[in-house]
């Protein structure tokens, strides 16, 4: 299995390099080898990954980041976007305070919000089947067009914004406000995104440090 790191030089600022050793390590648990390729905004993206993940930054690299992806069509792939990759994915999004054009992967539009949303998050999630737990630490706020699925309802938190749910779902491709990394806080989501990778369902693997991780970060929502 291939996973493509997309821009950590630019997309690194939050940590969200671990989702891509959390998949590597549990494709492992599956008896599948996975490699994790890491891509430079100077690269072209491999159009034959098997997961492509997108992390967190601020402004000026977010910027750098979307321009260097346009003409990568990510629609049919799996992808997890995180907070700034989530944002690039939309139709538009601010960067500095000036509207930019983003790729268009997901409807939806992200606006300067009242407030910068920092702090812990926790959603529940039909689409993953669980509570997922995060750090949410951005000054967006994305507005989901109608018919676009939400990757879940705020608990705690901002997420989007005002709407109370957080990122979204289309096709394989999931977003989502939540740092953490997401994947090391919320195994159930790697598993999903692997199943998705292979186009079949895997049995549940023992792996109970990181279960019991998950389960103390449920446990501590206020
Ligand atoms: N720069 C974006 C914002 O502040 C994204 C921040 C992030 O990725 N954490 O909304």
């Amino acid at each position: 299995m291939k996973i493509v790191r997309i821009h950590n030089e630019l997309l690194g600022t939050y940590g969200d390099r671990g989702n891509a050793d959390v998949l590597a390590y549990r494709a492992g648990l599956n008896g599948i080898s996975a490699d994790v390729v890491d891509i430079s905004y100077r690269d072209v993206v491999p159009g034959d990954g098997d997961i492509y993940l997108l992390g967190g930054a601020e402004d000026a690299a977010q910027v750098l980041s979307c321009e260097a992806l346009r003409g990568f069509d990510f629609k049919d792939c799996v992808v997890l976007a995180v907070c700034a990759g989530f944002q690039i994915l939309g139709n538009s999004y601010f960067a500095g305070g000036v509207k930019q054009n983003g790729l268009g992967v997901i409807d939806m539009e992200t606006v300067p919000g009242a407030s910068r949303f920092v702090g812990d998050i926790a959603i529940e999630s039909d689409v993953v089947g669980v509570t997922l737990t995060g750090f949410e630490n951005h000054g967006g706020e994305t507005n989901l067009a109608g018919g676009i699925t939400p990757l879940g309802g705020v608990i705690t938190g901002m997420g989007n914004g005002t709407s109370g749910v957080d990122g979204a779902v289309v096709g394989n491709v999931f977003g989502t406000y939540l740092h953490g990394p997401v994947l090391a806080r919320n195994p159930e989501f790697a598993d999903l995104l692997l199943e998705c990778a292979i186009g079949h369902a895997l049995p549940r693997v023992s792996d109970p440090i990181a279960d019991e991780y998950a389960q103390w970060r449920r446990a501590s929502i206020k």
